[in-house]
């Protein structure tokens, strides 16, 4: 007699492969038996007796409290990430912003440095350079592939590296076991930004990282509809983020857990698709006489292909393409499509085009554009899941509008 509030097996959890992981792991049921994941949406719970109350808010009795840090739900989108990433354990946040910001306040002080790569995300820049900084934690900025530069960036208070990799919108790579052996040769822990392969196609902890962080408002959810975050990696670090977030309250919403849960369901399904696509389209594009350079580690005289090979499962569905004649033709290119949309959203179903230079990098100054190779000809796509041929048709369309 099988228990039927029990989801995954628990002897099976070390047996089975990602995909089967990806749909039945953290899955538990109520006492209804429903078969598909429930939404807890409750802010807070009840208990029998003020005894049972006093034991679950002191801890010393398991169970839910308030749905700040503790919501069924939440749980189980936690417990199944963790599977696939093979962390110890998972705090998922409000959002990808709230995921780093908790990491960081949790694991550092004022006097603190940390050693980023130039090429992340726009707003963890800032998060960086304008808040981390007011609270005297300073960050020294290096080229994502350049060791030399991690290396020397190094002072005895450094306690933390942070790398996105591949980076975006030009898929520059870093060697994680490389990185990671640098950093803990002196005591600093590896965080890694692993939103743009998710853990269908790279497992920064297998390579040495010590924490993995998530904007799962891209491939997790993968139809762009929810905010969301998560912070993996061992319990020792992890319990200090949940105290950030329990105290905090950079929580994530349980609807919004029951749709990324619902998410990594299909996730690897997904991501494979749109890699397919995005190397299909970054082969073309290679060989179209307007394009000067086409940036995607799937094509074999990218300089970090072999990495990308060894890394990756598969080279992710971003990148980015110089078009011949700045800023007038790319924006004539991304006004003929009709079928990309305009915006600046990566990681759904839907793909995307994006000018970086007039967008998300816009805010950069000129030499620093110029230093992370952000050109006015440059253009980002985010590959989805429509027909490859229509997609290739609608850069044609918008390749003869610059013509
Ligand atoms: C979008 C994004 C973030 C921020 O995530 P939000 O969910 O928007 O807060 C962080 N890192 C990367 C690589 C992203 O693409």
């Amino acid at each position: 007699m099988r228990d039927p509030q029990q989801g995954l097996d628990p002897e099976l959890l070390d047996e089975v492969a990602f995909d089967t992981l990806a749909v039945r792991a953290g899955g538990r049921r109520s006492q209804e038996g429903e078969h598909s994941e429930a939404l807890y949406l409750t802010s807070s719970f009840v208990y029998g007796s003020a005894e049972e109350a006093a034991a679950r808010f002191s801890g010393t009795e398991p169970g839910n409290v308030y749905s700040r840090f503790t919501n069924p739900t939440v749980s189980m989108f936690e417990e199944r990430l963790a599977a696939l990433e093979g962390a110890e354990r998972c705090v998922a946040t409000s959002s990808g912003m709230a995921a780093i910001l908790s990491t960081m306040l949790a694991l550092l002080k004022t006097g603190d440095e940390v050693v980023v790569s130039r090429s992340v995300f726009g707003t963890t820049r800032v998060l960086f350079d304008k808040y981390l900084a007011k609270l005297g934690i300073a960050t020294r900025w290096v080229n994502i592939a350049n060791m030399t530069e991690w290396e020397a960036a190094i002072m005895p208070v450094t306690r933390v590296f942070f790398v996105e990799t591949p980076s975006n919108p030009l898929g520059e790579l870093v060697d994680l076991r490389a990185l990671s052996e640098l950093a803990h040769r002196h005591d600093i822990l590896l965080v890694v930004d692993n939103c743009l392969c998710t853990p269908a196609l790279q497992k920064p902890l297998q390579w040495g990282a010590d924490i993995v962080v998530h904007s799962a408002t891209k491939y997790l959810d993968g139809q762009g509809r929810c905010l969301g975050g998560a912070v993996l990696g061992r319990a020792q670090e992890m319990n200090e983020v949940f105290g950030f977030l329990r105290t905090c309250g950079t929580s994530l919403s349980p609807f919004n857990a029951w749709v990324f849960i619902k998410g990594l369901e299909t996730l690897r399904l997904r991501m494979m698709a749109q890699c397919d696509r995005a190397l299909h389209l970054a082969r073309w594009l290679n060989n179209h006489a307007l394009v000067e350079q086409v940036y995607y580690s799937g094509l074999p005289d990218h300089p970090q292909h072999a990495l990308a090979q060894e890394q990756q499962l598969h080279f992710g569905a971003v990148l980015a393409f110089k078009v011949r004649g700045g800023r007038q033709a790319a924006w004539a290119l991304i006004n003929a499509t009709r079928l990309f949309s305009i915006t600046a959203n990566l990681g759904d179903t839907k793909s995307t085009i994006t000018h970086p230079a007039t967008t998300t990098h816009g805010r950069l100054s000129e030499d620093d554009k110029v230093a992370a190779g952000i050109s006015e000809g440059l253009i980002r796509l985010s590959v989805g899941l429509e027909d490859v041929s229509d997609l290739q048709q609608d850069l044609a369309r918008g390749l003869e509008a610059v013509q």
